[in-house]
């Protein structure tokens, strides 16, 4: 099965509504003459820049899609502080990064809550990038297969067929995650395999075959190629080298099956 690549970048609390339009401008200029990139890129800037970025795209005919960090599942309601697949649809974004390890970290989010988040976000036509992932201690316990399965699992509950082709994973090792240190190619198209597999069993696996499913963790310009070269792995969830238009361009083109 020949899926398309796709690369999204997670800038995660940086930049300023200017110091964002002026990224992505950027990176549209490092895209501009490349041709068809026969890549799904995405950007995922904080909520606040998200309006002005998506302004950008609308006028200049875009190869880049833009995606939020994070989404309630609710369309409204008392909420505090949280935002809505509504307000989403309403900036025309495509996508959303649903359980990030960060999220699960540090605001306690639960695979229920990731599932209601992915439903939600399939209901109102935004795609889930949908983050698993292993500590390093459950990766020396040998428990990612473990870990990762109760993830996967819980993602997909209640899901129909049509719906899973539709998700886009990411493995994110939480080792890896900032550390510089990544997963070897052969480590990562492993877990992923193990992924496509708890998918299949799931779900169909007609189903499995059509779920792009990336590596996150330390990715750069300089290792997306060998990621590439595993036939697993679909592209990359891209944290630090997403902040500068030189590195995150560099990855996108590194990304391309020719
Ligand atoms: C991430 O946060 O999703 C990520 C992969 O970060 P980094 O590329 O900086 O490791």
């Amino acid at each position: 099965m020949d899926r398309k690549p796709v690369i999204a970048g997670n800038w995660k609390m940086n930049m300023t509504t200017s110091a964002a339009v002026k990224l992505v401008q950027d990176l549209e200029y490092k895209l501009e003459d490349k041709g068809n990139l026969d890549v799904d890129v995405i950007v995922c800037p904080p909520f606040t820049s998200l309006r002005s970025v998506s302004t950008v795209f609308e006028y200049d005919k875009p190869k880049i899609a833009v995606g939020a960090q994070n989404m309630h599942w609710e369309e409204k309601g008392a909420f505090t502080g949280e935002i809505s697949p509504l307000m989403l649809k309403d900036l025309a974004i495509r996508y959303a990064i649903i359980g990030h390890s960060e999220r699960r970290q540090y605001f306690s989010e639960t695979d229920e809550m990731v599932n209601k988040k992915i439903k939600s976000a399939l209901n109102h036509k935004i795609t889930p990038i949908v983050c698993v992932g292993e500590t390093l201690e459950e990766r020396e316990e040998n428990k990612t297969q473990d870990k990762i399965k109760k993830q996967v699992i819980a993602a997909l509950e209640g899901l129909q067929g049509l719906e899973v082709r539709k998700l886009v994973f990411a493995y994110e090792p939480i080792w890896a995650i900032g550390t510089g240190q990544t997963a070897t190619p052969e480590q990562a198209n492993d877990v992923i395999r193990f992924i496509r597999a708890t998918i299949a069993s799931a779900s169909e696996p007609e189903d499995a075959t059509h779920v792009r499913i990336l590596y996150g963790g330390s990715v750069t310009a300089d290792n997306i190629k060998s990621l590439m070269a595993e036939p697993e792995i679909d592209g990359a969830l891209v944290g630090g080298a997403s902040l500068e238009a030189e590195s995150f361009a560099g990855i996108v083109l590194g990304a391309r099956h020719s």
